[in-house]
C-alpha cells in the first residue's frame, strides 16, 4: 500500500439548523466569559444575535473585518480585545471575519469560535493570509486553528445566489487539488470526493430555491469538508496560479478560482486517471471537466479571465511568475504550457 500521514486536527465541529443558539453553551465548555465577537460593518446584525446566544459571555461587537486581513485592523481589533479583557472570540462571517479571529489568536493565543456565514471554508484550516503596506503573506500555525465551529445553515440563507456559488467553486478546487496533493491520504480522499459529491449534487438546484434548506445543508456540509481538504494538504497549479493571478492583477478570489479550475484539471488530466474517475464518480458525470464547464454555464458564473479584467499582455508576466516559483504538480509545468493554458482560460475557449 502507499505509505502516508494523516494529521487530525482539533477542531470540535457542530452542524445543523439553528446550531447558532448552542454559542453561550459552547463559550461556557471553553470556559470563556468575556468574548469579543467579530464581524463586517455589514454583519452587525447577526453579531448581536451571536451576542444574545453568548448570554452573559459577550464582551462586546468589534465590527471592522474587511478583505484580505490587514495587520492595522487586526491592531484595532487587538485594542479593543485589551481593552474589553477579552478572553476569547467568536467569528461570525466569511473568510474575511474568520481571518481577523485567527490573526488575533495567532497573537494572543485566545480560544476562537466561529460561525461561518459563506463556504470560502478558513475556518478548518491552519492557514492565515495577511495584508501589510498592500503587500499579502500566507503562513500555516496550529495557533490559528479555530476550537469550536458551529455550522448553523440558517446564517448561509441570506448569502447571494452568485456568492454562493462562486464561494461553492472555490471549495470545490480545494477538493479537486487534495485528491492529487503530494501529501494527500485516504482519509482526505474520502473527504474531498464526499465535499464535491455534495457541493455538486446541491448546485443545480441553487438558483431556483436559494432559501432551500437541504441545498444550502448540503453546499455547508461540502464546503466543511473541502476546507478541510485545503487545511490538511499542499495545493498544486491550480491554487499556485490562483494566487499569482489575483495578486498580480487584482482579480476577485473565488471569480479566478471559478475561472480557472476547469483549465488546469483538463490541463492535468493525462497524469490523474485515477483521480478523473473519482471526481468523475462524485460528480455523476463521465468527464469531470465538462461537467463543471456545464455548472459554470447554468449558474451564469465567469468563464474567461478577460471577463474579470485581465489584460491580454498579462500572460507573459503571470507565466514568469509562476515558473519561477516551483511547486509539486501531478504534470509538469513548462513555460510554453502554461502560456498555452493561460491563452485558452484568458479567452475562454471551449475545452469540450
Ligand atoms: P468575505 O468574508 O469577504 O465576505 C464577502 C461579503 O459577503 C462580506 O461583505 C460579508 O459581510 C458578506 N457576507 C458573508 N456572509 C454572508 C451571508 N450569509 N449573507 C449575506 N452576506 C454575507 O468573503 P469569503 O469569500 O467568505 O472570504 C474570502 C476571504 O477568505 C479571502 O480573503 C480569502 O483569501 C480568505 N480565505 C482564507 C482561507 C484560509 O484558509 N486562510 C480559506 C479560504 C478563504
Amino acid at each position: 500500500m502507499n505509505p502516508f500521514v494523516f494529521q487530525a486536527q482539533a477542531a470540535r465541529v457542530i452542524f445543523g439548523e439553528g446550531a447558532g443558539a448552542r454559542l453561550g453553551e459552547e463559550a461556557a465548555q471553553l470556559g470563556l466569559s468575556r468574548a469579543l465577537v467579530l464581524c463586517t460593518p455589514g454583519q452587525t446584525a447577526l453579531a448581536e444575535r451571536a451576542s444574545q446566544w453568548l448570554g452573559g459571555r459577550a464582551a462586546g461587537v468589534f465590527d471592522g473585518a474587511t478583505m484580505h486581513t490587514p495587520v492595522s485592523v487586526t491592531e484595532r481589533a487587538l485594542k479593543a480585545a485589551q481593552e474589553l479583557r477579552a478572553d476569547g472570540v467568536v467569528a461570525i462571517g466569511g473568510g474575511s471575519t474568520t481571518g481577523l479571529g485567527k490573526a488575533i489568536a495567532l497573537r494572543t493565543d485566545l480560544p476562537q469560535i466561529v460561525l461561518p456565514t459563506t463556504y470560502a471554508g478558513s475556518e478548518m484550516t491552519p492557514i492565515l493570509g495577511e495584508t501589510r503596506d498592500g503587500v499579502k503573506t500566507t503562513q500555516r500555525s496550529a495557533k490559528v486553528l479555530p476550537e469550536v465551529v458551529i455550522y448553523d445553515v440558517a446564517l448561509t440563507l441570506s448569502l447571494p445566489v452568485r456568492l454562493s456559488a462562486l464561494s461553492a467553486f472555490n471549495a470545490i478546487a480545494h477538493a479537486v487539488e487534495a485528491l492529487y496533493a503530494p501529501d494527500t491520504n485516504p482519509v482526505i480522499s474520502l473527504m474531498a470526493e464526499e465535499g464535491v459529491r455534495a457541493i455538486v449534487g446541491a448546485l443545480p438546484a441553487l438558483a431556483e430555491n436559494p432559501h432551500d434548506l437541504s441545498v444550502r445543508s448540503d453546499l455547508l456540509y461540502g464546503a466543511w469538508l473541502c476546507s478541510c481538504c485545503l487545511g490538511a494538504t499542499t495545493m498544486g497549479l491550480h491554487h499556485k496560479l490562483c494566487h499569482t493571478l489575483g495578486g498580480l492583477f487584482d482579480l476577485p478570489h473565488a471569480e479566478t478560482h471559478t475561472v480557472v479550475l476547469p483549465y488546469v484539471l483538463n490541463f492535468n488530466a493525462p497524469a490523474i486517471p485515477e483521480i478523473l474517475v473519482r471526481l468523475g464518480r462524485a460528480m455523476g458525470a463521465g468527464d469531470p471537466v465538462g461537467a463543471l464547464i456545464e455548472l459554470q454555464r447554468k449558474l451564469r458564473l465567469p468563464m474567461s479571465l478577460r471577463d474579470l479584467g485581465m489584460p491580454k499582455d498579462g500572460v507573459v508576466r503571470a507565466v514568469e511568475l509562476a515558473i519561477g516559483n516551483p511547486y509539486k504538480n501531478p504534470r509538469e509545468v513548462s513555460a510554453a504550457l502554461l502560456t498555452e493554458l493561460l491563452e485558452r482560460a484568458w479567452a475562454g475557449i471551449d475545452l469540450a
